[in-house]
């Protein structure tokens, strides 16, 4: 394909031959001691029959782990002859990143879900991102992006999704989001410049669902439970797989409950750098002007502590991961009831 030959990244898998096949995509990287060097990014691509196209990937940050650890276990481990459609597997897409774990890359210093629809010649991350929006992505009818909050945060565990204005599309994208099953699904607006896989793979009109799944620089031992499970369920919901989804939750919940993000009261944001003491944990409860946490400034120990308080009732999303953070960081989002009579309001 065309698109392909525009890219310096090789894959060297055929995406549309049937049966199991594992294999690399190799990104040029020159370096002082190898100019011709690449960086092999692991593929599995599972197919057979007919049926819809899935993408999985894992790894677009490098230090969120659950998503790297579900679908590295996925590509392991589908049976080609238990699909009906296909199965693209890409656990660590970020490579550099994910061996020097962290959520950017040492390459260029650029956060690769800031990079899309990428750059054919820009920097490593660009070219990176360039060769999934034009080269995988037009085989792909379904895009789960697996994220945590990795060293920046804590979150609940849940799916999340874009406000989509078309009501067929929202109900189709919050159908798969339910299936996968996490405690949580999170609609929200307004958070996105366009330049994350998400938004390139919703401008292809390929439907999208992405996760937060832990974070706090640990693997979360119940988000990498949910991970595995939802990866199944998907595959299930969309017929690839047999099966019906398993979406039954720990708090005897029979399915995801949906919530929504969606203006800026929903985060509460340090008014200076200092030593963060948060007050609570993701998935409590919160009420508008309650100490979300202190601002410490232990250098001065003379100096009174700032407090961060919540501005919305809501039940905490995301927390801050670090102890010590900086003016204008986010230390807390609330997540709101969903309704969608009220979504677009
Ligand atoms: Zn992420």
């Amino acid at each position: 394909m065309s698109s392909e030959v525009q890219s310096r990244v090789r894959l060297d898998i055929d995406l549309a031959a049937s049966g199991r096949q594992a294999g690399y995509l190799r990104a040029p990287l020159s370096r002082n001691t190898s100019g011709w060097g690449t960086v092999e990014i692991p593929i599995v691509s599972v197919k057979n029959g007919s049926g819809p196209t899935i993408l999985f990937t894992g790894g677009v940050h490098g230090d969120e782990y659950e998503g790297q650890i579900a679908v590295s276990r996925l590509a392991r481990s589908l049976d080609p002859g238990a699909v009906q459609g296909q199965v693209i597997m890409i656990p660590a897409l970020n490579m550099p990143a994910v061996m020097n774990d962290t959520r950017l890359s040492p390459v260029d210093n650029r956060d690769m879900n800031r990079c899309f629809p990428g750059n054919p010649r820009g920097t490593f991350s660009e070219m990176l991102a360039h060769f999934i929006d034009a080269v995988v992505l037009p085989h792909v009818d379904v895009s789960v992006d697996l994220h945590t909050c990795g060293h920046s945060g804590d979150s609940a565990l849940s799916t999340n999704m874009h406000y989509m204005g078309d009501k067929a599309t929202r109900e189709k994208t919050m159908a798969a989001a339910a299936a996968f099953g996490a405690p949580f699904n999170v609609v929200f607006w307004g958070v996105d410049e366009g330049a994350t896989l998400t938004s390139a793979v919703e401008r292809r009109g390929i439907l999208s669902v992405g996760t937060e799944l832990g974070g706090w620089g640990r693997v979360n031992v119940e988000g990498v439970r949910i991970a595995d499970r939802g990866l199944q369920n998907v595959m299930r919901h969309f017929q690839v797989i047999e099966g019906t989804p398993e979406t039954q939750q720990r708090d005897g919940a029979a399915a995801t409950g949906n919530r929504r993000v969606r203006d800026q009261p929903a985060s509460s944001l340090a008014p200076a750098g200092g030593l963060s003491e948060p007050r609570n944990v993701v998935g409590k409860a919160c009420r508008t002007a309650e100490l979300a946490g202190l601002l410490h400034f232990v250098e001065d120990v003379d100096r009174a502590p700032v407090e961060v308080r919540y501005r919305r009732d809501g039940i905490m999303w995301m927390s801050a991961g670090p102890g010590r953070v900086q003016r204008g960081d986010v230390v807390a989002v609330l997540m709101e009831d969903y309704d969608d009579k009220l979504a677009a309001g």
